[in-house]
This record gives C-alpha cells, sequence and structure tokens, in this order.
C-alpha cells in the first residue's frame, strides 16, 4: 500500500498578537484560510525507521524535518514498530509564512494513522501535531477557522472559497521566533478588527474581506526585509483588492476577482521572487 497526500499551504486572513501567556509565548487570534498551493507527500510502508527524501535544498531530510518528528511521535505515543519512507513533493516556498512545514507535518500525521492502521481520533492527531508545531492542529482541520490561544484553539468559520489569491515570496527567509522575538505592542500601526473580518466572511463580501485585512508582525517583518511593503503597493497598484503578509512573512498575498487578473499580476510580479496563483479552498 502506499498513500499519496496533498500539504496544504495557509495564509493569515488576520493575525493579532494579544499578550503574553504564562509560559512566555504570545497568546495569539489568527483567521486562518487554506489554499489550493500543496506540496505532494507520498507515504511507503518499510519495516523499521524513517526515512525521507526531499530533493529541495532548504529541507532537511533527517530529524530536523517535522514529518520525521511527527512520525517518530506517532511511533512513540502508539508503541508501534513499524516504518515508513516518506517521500515529499516541494512546492509550497520555505521558511516563507505559509506553514509549509506544519502541513507537511499535518498530512503524515493523518497519512500514518492510516497506514500504520493506528486508529488515533482527530482530536489525538491533533495533540500530537501542537506538542511539534502550533499551526499543525489548523493544518489537519484545513478551510477557514480562527485561531486562539498558541494557534491551537480552532473555531471553523464560514470562509470563502475559490477565491484567487497571489502569492508573492521575496527571496529572503524569515525566522518565526526571531519576528516574535522583534514583537512590541506599542509599535503596532494597525490592528486587526477579527469580529469584522469574520462578518465579511460570513457575508461573502470580498471587498470588505479585503478591507479587513491585517497582521501586526508586519511591521516587524518589514523593518528587516523594505521589499514587502514595494510588493505590497505594486499589487496595489495593479488593482488587487487588498494585499497582505501571510504569517510572520515575508511571502505577501493578495486578493482579486479572476484568476486571469491573478496570472496579470503574478507575471509582471515574476522579478519578485517565487510567485504563484491559487485559490482558497
Ligand atoms: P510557519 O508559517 O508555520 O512559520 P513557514 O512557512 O514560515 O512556517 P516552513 O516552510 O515550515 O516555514 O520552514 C521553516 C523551517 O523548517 C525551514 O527553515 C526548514 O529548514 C525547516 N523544515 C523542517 N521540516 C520541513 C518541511 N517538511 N518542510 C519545510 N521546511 C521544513
Amino acid at each position: 500500500m502506499e498513500i499519496t497526500l496533498e500539504a496544504r499551504a495557509k495564509i493569515n486572513l488576520t493575525l493579532d498578537v494579544l499578550g503574553r501567556l504564562p509560559d512566555g509565548y504570545h497568546e495569539v487570534e489568527m483567521v486562518m484560510q487554506t489554499v489550493e498551493l500543496h506540496d505532494t507527500i507520498i507515504l511507503r510502508p518499510q519495516n523499521q525507521g524513517i526515512g525521507i527524501v526531499c530533493q529541495h535544498p532548504l529541507v532537511p531530510t533527517g530529524e530536523d524535518n517535522l514529518v520525521y518528528r511527527c512520525a517518530r511521535a506517532l511511533q512513540q505515543a502508539t508503541g508501534t514498530g513499524q516504518g515508513v519512507h516518506i517521500e515529499i513533493q516541494k512546492r509550497i516556498p520555505v521558511a516563507a509564512g505559509l506553514a509549509g512545514g506544519s502541513s507537511n507535518g499535518a498530512a503524515v500525521l493523518q497519512g500514518l494513522n492510516e497506514l500504520w492502521n493506528l486508529g488515533l481520533t482527530q482530536q489525538e492527531l491533533m495533540e500530537i501535531g501542537f506538542s511539534l508545531g502550533a499551526d499543525i492542529p489548523f493544518c489537519m482541520m484545513g478551510g477557514t477557522a480562527l485561531a486562539k490561544g498558541k494557534g491551537e484553539v480552532l473555531t471553523p468559520l464560514r470562509g470563502i472559497k475559490g477565491l484567487p489569491i497571489i502569492l508573492v515570496k521575496p527571496p529572503v527567509g524569515v525566522s518565526t521566533a526571531e519576528v516574535y522575538r522583534g514583537f512590541r505592542q506599542d509599535k503596532v500601526v494597525r490592528r486587526p478588527d477579527t469580529k469584522s473580518m469574520i462578518n465579511a466572511l460570513a457575508s461573502g463580501n470580498i471587498e470588505y474581506v479585503a478591507r479587513n485585512l491585517a497582521n501586526v508582525l508586519e511591521t516587524v517583518t518589514l523593518s528587516m526585509h523594505p521589499e514587502i511593503a514595494l510588493i505590497k503597493d505594486e499589487l496595489m497598484a495593479m488593482g488587487a483588492k487588498g494585499a497582505l503578509m501571510s504569517g510572520s512573512g515575508p511571502t505577501v498575498f493578495a486578493l482579486t476577482d479572476t484568476l486571469e487578473e491573478g496570472f496579470r499580476m503574478a507575471k509582471a510580479l515574476e522579478h519578485r521572487g517565487e510567485v504563484f496563483v491559487t485559490r482558497t479552498c
């Protein structure tokens, strides 16, 4: 048996930092949205051990790969002696704010539950996932959701499916930890109105969604990589309905009415880095 999985990227329609939790972590409130852009992951059974192949130069193939840690955690939680060979075909840009690693981890946890016939519930898988990455539970759930706490307290939301999205990833990698370290509440310029975003999504009004896009981490990453502001400006000048940095960046996403418009903008921005046209799902 061989299992092929689609591990989808996410964008943040909003990202707010509410404060600090007793353990020092940041308490967040985010509206998360899955997009069609995905990595393909193929699981093949092997007698023992965990093997990973991935051609992307920035993705480790040993114990540092998040999918390795997910597979290992599943072995430990269940005591299974089964092994797996994992092939990752990377399409999602790495260290980009698109939860590439987390989406891979989420897919592998769900896939191995099947391949190894473990019978764990979604809740149990999410708990194991959360111990390895705060975005993993959302990646398992998919769609549109409000994420609170460290990102693991999830409420599914009504979203807008099929909305064209342009992604532009400038050629710089960003460390999520470093961006959070640089965050200062008193430096926030624009805070999301999370309730308004939820209402906007429920009403299906794209203009209203676009107006409510906001991410408090944007100013932090922008100060390190000013090209993020240029990309946003260029997208808006070309007629995007709204543009925002996703997660801790540096990827910028923009909303448009049609895929054709998306392809036109993508073509004009190719010199800025990796560019994709995708859709919400
Ligand atoms: P997030 O939005 O969750 O912060 P990200 O998109 O910013 O994620 P990732 O693409 O997950 O960042 O990569 C962060 C780091 O994790 C990379 O530098 C990479 O070396 C490492 N990594 C480990 N496993 C993976 C994986 N399966 N896919 C991509 N990166 C991985």
